[in-house]
């Protein structure tokens, strides 16, 4: 599950890592009342599970209460990448005098933890990443040792923190492993941890992923789930008895079977971390025998979900035939119409294949792509995802 900033601000406050005074609003009275409470200047924040707000025009300075009050009215409602501000947050503003950036995370491919540090933290980190990777600093951390004073600070030098500085982002990452260990999250990530003109190190925008395997042992962690947005969906696939469950990615899945969802669920993720992170965005079993009109429920459904960009249908013929199955693809695409607007990786195997790969061949529609193999349709819907 991944959080949204106020959460992740709430989780570093509980473990002592350095942030400044903030309250969520979702109307513009609210903020008014919450910048007025914080003084002085503020930051009006969207509060939306998607990187760039910045870019976007979902955080903006305010003078004032009157300003942060007009700046909320101006961001809530507004459509960041798919996603609608329902949410803002107001923080106290910072002086910044720079920006840096770290993360914690599991590198599943390494089957290690990672920190990542740099000094050129700030909204263009994902460029510094690309055009000049050596001043973003890559050091894997054992899950037995973790992050000790004297890795927090071979992790400092490795990534040249200026010496004014050095000790105060050693205690943060510290703090910041801490967070990372006991909430059981996959990442952990900071842009901008900021010195301000003061000489204070503080962390302005927090995103965390909570691995949703240790559920069992975390139970606060309920609070946190965001039911508006995973409700409308499952609520609507329910209604329509599908075996649907809302997860957080990007690329959406039908299956036929639910273990050969399960492990198309891993593919998917497994092809996703060499396409910048995408993962799958729920888990769909059409189940044995999937007519045209289920094939076309499920699609809507996944095709409504405002988080995904590509969708892989992974189907082995059974007693439902490939033929039979590619019909009802065709057939829920005709019934779909234009809501169908995403691209679609369809991989089909076992109970005769070449008549159902013959079948969307003929049908040649413009959104279905075919793959031979489920590693390679994985592969292609992560990349289509991604672009
Ligand atoms: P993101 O674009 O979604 O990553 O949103 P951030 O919360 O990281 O904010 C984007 C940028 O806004 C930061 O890199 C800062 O340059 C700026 N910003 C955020 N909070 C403050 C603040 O308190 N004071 C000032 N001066 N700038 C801020
Ligand atoms: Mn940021």
């Amino acid at each position: 599950m991944d959080l949204f900033e106020y959460q992740a601000r709430d989780l570093f406050e509980k473990h002592g890592v350095p942030v400044l005074a903030a309250a969520i609003a979702t109307t513009a009275d609210e903020a008014e009342a919450a910048a007025t409470k914080i003084g002085g200047k503020v930051v009006v924040k969207a509060q939306v599970k998607v990187g760039g707000r910045g870019k976007a025009g979902g955080v903006k300075l305010a003078e004032n209460p009157a300003d942060a009050r007009e700046k909320a009215a101006a961001i809530l409602g507004m459509d960041i990448k798919g996603h609608e501000v329902r949410t803002v947050m107001i923080a106290a503003a910072a002086p910044i005098e720079s920006e840096y950036y770290l993360a914690i995370l599991l590198d599943r491919s390494n089957r290690t933890f990672l920190v990542m540090a740099s000094v050129s933290g700030g909204m263009d980190i994902e460029e510094v990443a690309h055009t000049a990777p050596e001043k973003l600093a890559k050091i894997p951390v054992s899950a037995v040792d973790g992050i000790s004073l004297a890795k927090a600070t071979e992790i400092v030098a490795a990534a040249n923190f200026p010496s004014d500085v050095a000790d105060q982002v050693a205690q943060v990452l510290l703090k910041l492993w801490e967070v990372f260990q006991s909430e059981d999250a996959t990442l952990v990530e900071v842009n901008p941890l900021v010195k301000t003109k003061d000489g204070k190190v503080i962390a302005l925008d927090g995103k965390i992923t909570l691995d949703d395997n240790a559920e069992f042992r975390q139970p606060g962690h309920e609070a946190l789930v965001d039911h508006a947005a995973t409700n409308a969906l499952e609520a609507a696939a329910k209604a329509k008895n599908l075996n649907y469950v809302k997860l957080d990615g990007e690329v959406g899945i039908i299956g036929n079977g639910a273990g050969l969802v399960m492990s198309t669920l891993d593919v998917v993720a497994y092809a996703g971390q060499k396409h910048g992170g995408v993962r799958p965005a729920n888990f769909l079993d059409i189940g044995g025998g999937a007519s045209a009109q289920i094939m076309a429920d499920g699609l809507s459904i996944i095709l409504g979900d405002k988080d995904v960009k590509s969708v892989f249908v992974n189907v082995f013929g059974g007693i439902t035939a490939c033929d039979a199955v590619a019909d009802g693809i065709v057939q829920a695409l005709e019934l779909l119409g234009d809501k169908a607007t995403k691209p679609i990786v369809v991989r089909l195997d076992g109970n005769n294949v070449v008549e159902g790969r013959a079948i969307l061949a003929k049908a040649a529609h413009p959104l279905i792509e075919q793959a031979d193999t489920m590693d390679g349709a994985a592969n292609r819907a992560a990349e289509l995802a991604a672009k």
